[in-house]
């Protein structure tokens, strides 16, 4: 297996190597060499911005730097991300456009997302890699992820997408669309939509050979295109959004991921999460994990698939995972910040 590793190789030349087996490289006590990193929503956006383009570019090229920081560190990087704010933007676009322009699909959308954030990602991961003397290596898949068409989850929506509205904006989308509407922890009100397990990842294979050929692989964003099996044994997209850490679980295993890192907008996993008296879990073992997870603490839709992202990922033979602040991610890989889950 190759692995990048960017060396300073004399006084005078910073180069980029590829050296065969180099193996693992420590992390949180384990040897860890392939690290999926699972990107939120403010890796794109973050609480109180607009949303400008220039406000994206210099929220990816920050996320950029936190993932090129764990390559120039000697890990092999998959990376994968949200959608959530920015598929309920396409299908709002489709929504007020429908009178000139035939709306296309929910699964069309969130193909639409993982062209725009996995070119954000591609270009600000490479741009960062350059800047530091590595080779440009890095793609970004449009990734299909196979679901149940008879999932429970069709009949009972979680995942938040879009904007958030007050709750008289959200009483009137609800009746004048049909859109089900569900309070956000964050606070507001958004549009919740159907949002079935992932249970397979079709370009899986395709990842493999890229990461193993040492590309930076940006994949099953906005947790993949889901899609079903129909009769005839065709692949058919379906409405619905996949959760994109339990997506990022499922890939990290396909690929046979060493660690699991899910960077989002908190400090990590708290107890009590909102209320005055919320504490900050800083370890957990596998079995604690569960057990809480059990007491249905961790709402869907948030931290919920997060946790259990983590415990299947571990369950699965995952060496180690953590939950933890996008701009801290260094900080956690190096256990000085997150919530960190051990098999
Ligand atoms: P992302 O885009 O990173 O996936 P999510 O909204 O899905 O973001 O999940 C992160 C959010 O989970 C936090 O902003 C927080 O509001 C919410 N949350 C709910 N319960 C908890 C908890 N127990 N600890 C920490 N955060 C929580
Ligand atoms: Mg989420």
């Amino acid at each position: 297996m190759t692995l990048l590793i960017a060396q300073k190789t004399s006084k005078t030349c910073t180069t980029i190597h590829t050296v065969v087996a180099v193996g693992a490289v420590a992390m949180l006590g384990y040897k860890v060499e392939l690290v999926m990193v699972a990107l939120g929503g403010n890796a794109f956006l973050r609480k109180g911005e607009k949303g400008d383009v220039e406000e994206q570019w210099a929220n990816v090229t920050r996320a950029a730097r936190q993932i090129v920081e764990m390559i120039s560190r000697g890990y092999r990087v998959v990376v994968t991300h949200g959608n959530g704010p920015q598929v309920g933007i396409v299908m709002e676009w489709m929504e007020n456009m429908r009178d000139k322009i035939p709306p296309l699909t929910m699964d069309i959308a969130t193909a639409m997302t993982q062209g725009w954030l996995g070119y954000m990602l591609q270009q600000a991961i490479g741009n960062e890699m350059e800047k530091r003397g590595m080779k440009r290596r890095v793609v970004a898949l449009v990734n299909q992820v196979q679901v149940n068409p008879e999932d429970p989850a069709f009949r009972n929506p979680t995942k938040y997408i879009g904007p958030y509205y007050s709750e008289e904006e959200a009483r009137i989308l609800s009746s004048v669309k049909g859109w089900v509407m569900r309070k956000d922890p964050r606070g507001g009100w958004r549009r919740v939509v159907p949002s079935p397990d992932p249970i397979l990842n079709v370009e899986v294979e395709a990842v493999r050979k890229l990461l193993d050929e040492g590309y930076v692989v940006v994949a099953s964003g906005g947790g993949g295109i889901p899609v079903y099996r129909d009769k005839e044994g065709a692949l058919s997209g379906v409405e619905a959004v996949i959760d994109k850490d339990l997506a990022g679980a499922l890939l990290a295993r396909e690929v046979g991921a060493d660690a699991l890192i899910i960077l989002t907008d908190v400090e990590g996993v708290y107890l009590d999460y909102g209320r005055p008296g919320q504490r900050l879990l800083r370890e957990l073992s596998l079995n604690e994990a569960r057990k809480l997870f059990e007491t249905g603490v961790f709402p869907p839709g948030s931290m919920g698939p997060k946790v259990l992202a983590c415990i299947r990922f571990l369950e699965d033979g995952g060496k180690v995972a953590a939950i933890g602040h996008l701009e801290k991610a260094i900080e956690i890989i190096e256990g000085r910040s997150g919530t960190l889950i051990r098999p």
